[in-house]
């Protein structure tokens, strides 16, 4: 048997996401992320979404553009297994796979239409800035949701971390938050932190090193803080 199909992007994504370290590693984790799918031409003809606005979710269907030229891999460390353990690529939610294809489930805020321009306002998104959309659907509940689903390896959201702020970087919020462009920021950085991105491997090590998480055009710099026992990430400054 033989397929051939030439797929485009139907939309490329805008999110706080400037770099791949610091993403959520699934939908719904962060909900202070919103963004945008801006629809290319020919499909930023508002009859392309109408009816659409009754849902309150969408499964985005996009492409991980930076990691194909990497090609893909059989078998992937997933890092709920600390990385030492080997999972088959169809049996993770790895980046490095066949055609490349991720599939996510965001919330749907507002449909924004002006002239020449249509763009879906979401949040909860786990992906880059700029990531193409190769497709879009309503999220149906009666139908995608499975509430007795085993979960595998991934049965629970992950544990959270404690995020603290220095009082520097509390001043530079107040700031930044009176900007438009920054609202949620707060909410944002301790949500993106307490998932503590670092590497599963160095998880269950102290940790001295000063880490940064690009968050829209602002480097948040942070570090794994010792505090009686609790493993505590302080957010050290936004610059
Ligand atoms: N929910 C999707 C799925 O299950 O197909 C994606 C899961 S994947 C584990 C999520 C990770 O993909 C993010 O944490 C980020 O590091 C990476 N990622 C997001 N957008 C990407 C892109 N455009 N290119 C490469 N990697 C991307």
């Amino acid at each position: 048997m033989s397929f051939s199909s030439q797929i485009q992007a139907v939309a490329y994504c805008r999110t706080p996401y400037k770099q791949k370290f610091g993403i959520p590693r699934q939908p719904g984790l962060v909900n202070a992320a919103r963004g945008f799918v801006e629809l290319q031409a020919p499909y930023n003809d508002i009859d392309t979404v109408r009816g659409l606005e009754q849902y309150s979710h969408l499964w985005l269907v996009f492409c991980f553009h930076e990691n194909l030229a990497q090609g893909w891999k059989t078998t992937v460390r997933p890092p709920r297994l600390g990385g030492n353990e080997k999972l088959g690529v169809f049996a993770t939610r790895s980046t490095f796979r066949p055609n490349g294809l991720g599939q996510s489930v965001v919330k749907l805020h507002k449909i924004h239409q002006r002239k020449g321009y249509l763009a879906l306002e979401i949040s909860g998104m786990d992906l880059l800035d700029g990531t193409p959309i190769i497709d879009i659907k309503p999220y149906i509940p009666f139908s995608d949701s499975v509430p007795e689903a085993l979960g595998g390896i991934a049965h629970e959201a992950p544990e959270l971390t404690k995020v603290e702020f220095s009082q520097h970087a509390k001043q530079q919020l107040v700031n930044y938050e009176k900007l438009e462009q920054y609202q949620h920021l707060e909410e944002l950085i301790i949500g993106v932190l307490a998932q503590d991105p670092r590497p599963a491997y160095k998880k269950a090590k102290t940790d001295p090193k000063l880490y940064q998480v690009a968050l829209y055009d602002l480097d948040i710099l942070w570090r794994l803080a010792e505090i009686d026992n609790d493993r505590i990430i302080d957010s050290e400054d936004t610059i």
